[in-house]
């Protein structure tokens, strides 16, 4: 008999300001899964597409988007493209997503469409282990159909003073959506990123979130890494990029943490 298949487990990688590394991790975590045997979804959730083009999906060649697939107008299999990284697939965006706010309006069931989407019959036949969501800079809708539609929130916060002051909002705006659509949505965890141990402050940042977080916290930190923000220039995850880069080890090594959590 064949093995019966599990859902994906679905994370939404969130944090409403801006160049924090949201969609840095959502690309080189979901590479790094995907290399440890897991079929890897990214849906790019955020208008400005960073994700899309950072695998390989270039604006001019997004036809079928995570708004389609938001909205039901594109089934799993026509939204969901290959990469340039094994095993991880993609739902590219496009800026007609910023529209989302506006179009949806108030219409019924606004929050729910990306949960919908993903957990149709039909993504089974995509067989996937994990689906991450790549969140736009802020808390609107989009971020609330992410929250909505996951198991777990994964908070990349970028080291730097006052780090652990802009939490507080998204913390709120989990637990409005734990009180309302979501009651099982976790905290999967608290990425830390940029981090350039050798600073004092990035030494206290870290103290800081670790005392007021404690094992929300993932041991693994990822470094400030040049090859990091080289990679998606060069439309690859910094694993296809630049393998033995400390940014490529940090990813690999925040994987088998997350792994080795769920055993
Ligand atoms: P967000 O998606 O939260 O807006 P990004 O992942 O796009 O943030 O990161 C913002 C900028 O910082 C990008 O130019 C990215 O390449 C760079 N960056 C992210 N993480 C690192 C890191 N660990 N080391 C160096 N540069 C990084
Ligand atoms: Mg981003």
């Amino acid at each position: 008999m064949a093995e019966p298949r599990r859902a994906p487990k679905i994370m939404a990688v969130a944090n409403q300001k801006g160049g924090v590394g949201k969609t840095t991790t959502a690309i080189n975590l979901g590479a790094a899964l995907a290399r440890r045997d897991r079929r890897v979804l990214l849906v790019d959730l955020d208008p400005q597409g960073n994700a899309s083009t950072g695998l390989g999906a270039p604006p001019e060649d997004r036809h079928v988007t995570s708004y389609d697939l938001l909205l039901g107008e594109a089934t799993p299999q026509e939204a969901v493209r290959e990469t340039t990284s094994p095993n991880l697939l993609l739902v590219p965006s496009t800026s007609d997503l910023s529209a989302a706010d506006l179009e949806l309006g108030q219409r019924q069931g606004r929050t729910q469409l990306l949960r919908g989407a993903l957990r149709q019959p039909l993504m089974a036949d995509l067989d996937l282990d994990y689906i991450l969501i790549d969140c736009p800079p802020s808390l609107n809708i989009l971020t609330i159909n992410a929250l909505v539609a996951a198991q777990s929130v994964l908070v990349p916060l970028q080291s730097e003073f006052f780090a652990l002051e802009g939490l507080s909002q998204l913390m709120l705006t989990i637990r409005e959506v734990r009180q309302t659509a979501n009651p099982s949505l976790r905290i999967e965890g608290v990425a830390l990123t940029m981090v350039d141990r050798r600073t004092s402050l990035a030494q206290q940042v870290e103290a800081d979130a670790r005392e007021n977080l404690g094992t929300l916290v993932f041991q693994t930190v990822i470094p400030r890494n040049v090859r990091l923000s080289e990679a998606p220039s060069h439309a690859q995850s910094v694993l296809d990029y630049d393998p033995s880069s400390a940014g490529a080890n940090a990813y690999r090594a925040l994987a088998a943490e997350l792994l080795a959590r769920e055993t």
